[in-house]
């Protein structure tokens, strides 16, 4: 041996923790290149930062990291021209791991799940010995920038490592040689290597090229180019980036060729300190996953996918990138949950997004209103969730009505003011309900879709956050809302007979002067049966059209209700009177809702047998 060569053990300790590394990592090996390419990331960026505080010059410098594959020689190489270590600094950084302290907490958390593992790895800044997870053999070849000569330190996967000091190597920075076990040969091949650069890698601060140690005959002409986006969108400030940058971002990252609905461009300031975008993702059917994707990065280095527990679950359907500096790299899941700085994250998101939204409905309305029927769902669900989202939103909800108007709740009882203060009426199905809302529509009075399930909750809500707010479907409240002036008279016979003919003894009757003269009667349900039978439904409880109370409202105002009180005046028992409730009956019920079978029989034989009449 060399006189200058060196020999050493990590430390009694490592015999032990070399093979808990491996045990305890097992799920994500592939982060061991992420370990390896931040560090050469930060070789990198402490020269840089050397330079800018005047300490060495190294301003024109053009700092990269290779990536580089060899087969014949099963070794993956990560290079930079970085800071570099003197020997004195391989022994501290490299050799002596603070070894006691992930010892106390291994033997504290072994046995618990693997989630947690990556966090002891980071935790106890071990994350260079995560290469051994793949490799049985580690070289670290360096350089100082100082004068210092290099290096060559070794290490296998025992724990023994030598240095030999004679080693040169060309200019300053480093090479991890990843010398990889033939258990772990996938990751000598160049698919798998360009997919973990691409998840792990992709919006690093420092130029990472990756040779996959093929010979490109046909593209040899071609300038390499660098794996990475050193400069994500989400670093910039939101007035340096268009419109189409933002969508060009987002086809990117989340391969979606369909273009997000709105988005948001965060950047909060200490003591939150993070950025990110935030797209709301175009659901087209009702089948696609709602659930989005959030993208955690920690200094622009990938951490994990989807972490739920970052924002609110009333928002999951959100995607984007959060770089968040203040979360270790090596987050795990359960440090997330009920961690302070994580909701002060979920307010600020939740926050933004009602500004977001209040802001456009105040500059760019035609293009909230574009986006409104997509959102509206999530928007809703989310101010049944949250109530501070709720109050921030309350003056920007929309509502559509049934001729395509948008309308916020003041607009809509401004204008109802005088014919129906503090009352929305709505439809469930604008085209089922068609003969209501046009009634309505024909006095100027405006119905509003309100036709999902989360419609009728939010509805409940807003009626119990505005004490005079009243919901009426427009089949509950047709009487007041049509009425006209003039007397009413009430019809004893008349009422009988329509008790007779719809074979409903419970059925009410009642007698109105309706501003429609044209519709003879129209079926009324009382608001609150109908939702709690609604409720019922959704529960999968309760079956239409049983428990149903009825009213019909009987237009005195109507020639054909004058002529059925005029047979009936002459014949009480006039057959023709029957004929002629019956028909008014069995309209009314089918603008109302859909008949049963037997009603749908009964209905197309008496209609068939009025043809041959
Ligand atoms: P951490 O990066 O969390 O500090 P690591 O085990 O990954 O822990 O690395 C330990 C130390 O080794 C780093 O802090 C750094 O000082 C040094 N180091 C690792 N890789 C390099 C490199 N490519 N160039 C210079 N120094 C390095």
């Amino acid at each position: 041996m060399n006189e200058q060569m060196k020999k050493g053990g990590i430390s009694v300790e490592t015999e032990h923790i070399f093979p808990i590394i491996k045990k305890w990592l097992y799920s994500e090996k592939e982060i061991f290149l992420r370990e390896i390419v931040s560090n050469a990331c930060d070789a990198c960026t402490k020269l840089k930062r050397l330079s800018s505080l005047g300490q060495a010059d190294f301003s024109g410098e053009n700092f990269r990291i290779d990536v580089k594959l060899d087969k014949d020689a099963k070794t993956l190489t990560v290079s930079d021209n970085g800071i570099g270590m003197t020997e004195d600094e391989l022994e501290k950084y490299i050799c002596s791991i603070a070894l006691s302290g992930a010892l106390d907490f291994i033997s504290k958390y072994e046995g618990e799940t693997e989630g947690n593992s990556s966090g002891i790895i980071g935790h106890f800044g071990l994350g260079f010995y995560s290469a051994f997870m793949v490799s049985d053999k580690v070289d670290v070849i360096t350089k100082s920038y100082t004068d210092a000569p290099s290096l060559k330190w070794t290490c296998t996967d025992d724990g023994e490592y030598e240095i030999d000091a004679t080693y040169e190597r060309d200019g300053r920075g480093t090479d991890v040689v990843m010398h990889i076990t033939d258990e772990e040969a996938e990751y000598l091949g160049a698919f798998k290597i360009r997919d973990i650069l691409d998840k792990y890698c992709s919006f690093m601060p420092i130029d990472i090229y990756f040779d996959d140690g093929e010979e490109h005959k046909d593209d040899k002409k071609e300038e390499p180019k660098p794996i990475n986006d050193t400069t994500p969108l989400w670093q910039k400030a939101p007035s340096e980036c268009t419109d189409d940058d933002y969508k060009a971002f987002y086809r990117k990252v989340f391969n979606d060729y369909k273009e997000p609905l709105f988005w948001i461009h965060l950047n909060a300031d200490y003591p939150l300190n993070f950025k990110g975008i935030l797209y709301f993702p175009k659901i087209s059917h009702e089948y696609e996953s709602l659930e989005g994707q959030v993208k955690l990065y920690y200094n622009q280095v990938f951490v994990a996918d989807n972490i739920k527990e970052i924002i609110p679950e009333y928002m999951l359907m959100l995607r984007g990138v959060l770089d968040c500096p203040e979360l270790p790299l090596n987050v795990s899941r359960s440090y997330l949950q009920n961690n302070a700085y994580v909701s002060k994250v979920q307010t600020h998101i939740t926050k933004k997004v009602a500004d977001k939204l209040t802001g456009m409905l105040s500059n760019d309305r035609p293009s909230y209103e574009k986006i409104w029927g997509d959102i509206r769902m999530f928007i809703e669900y989310a101010c049944l969730r949250d109530t501070k989202f709720r109050d921030r939103m309350k003056d920007s909800m929309l509502f559509e009505t049934t001729d395509g108007k948008h309308v916020t709740m003041q607009e809509y009882l401004d204008d109802a003011k005088e014919k129906h203060a503090d009352t929305f009426y709505y439809t469930t199905d604008k085209v089922a309900q068609a003969q209501y809302v046009s009634m309505y529509n024909k006095q100027g009075i405006d119905v509003v879709i309100l036709d999902t399930v989360i419609d009728s909750q939010y509805i409940t809500q807003l009626e119990g956050d505005n004490k005079d707010l009243k919901f009426l479907r427009v089949d509950a409240d047709i009487a007041s809302a049509m009425k006209a002036d003039g007397d009413v008279k009430e019809n004893e016979k008349i009422t009988a007979l329509f008790k007779k003919v719809s074979g409903k003894d419970d059925l009410t009757v009642k007698f109105e002067a309706l501003l429609d003269e044209g519709t003879p009667a129209i079926l009324n349900t009382s608001e609150e049966d109908r939702r709690f039978t609604d409720m019922m439904k959704v529960y999968g409880m309760g079956d239409m059209p049983s428990n149903e109370k009825l009213t019909i409202v009987v237009n005195t105002k109507n020639p054909l209700i004058s002529s059925l009180g005029d047979k009936l005046d002459a014949d009480e028992n006039s057959t023709d009177a029957e004929t002629l409730a019956k028909r008014i009956w069995m309209l009314s019920l089918l603008s109302y809702r859909r008949l049963s079978a037997e009603e749908l029989q009964e209905f197309l034989g008496e209609f068939y047998s009025a043809l041959g009449q």
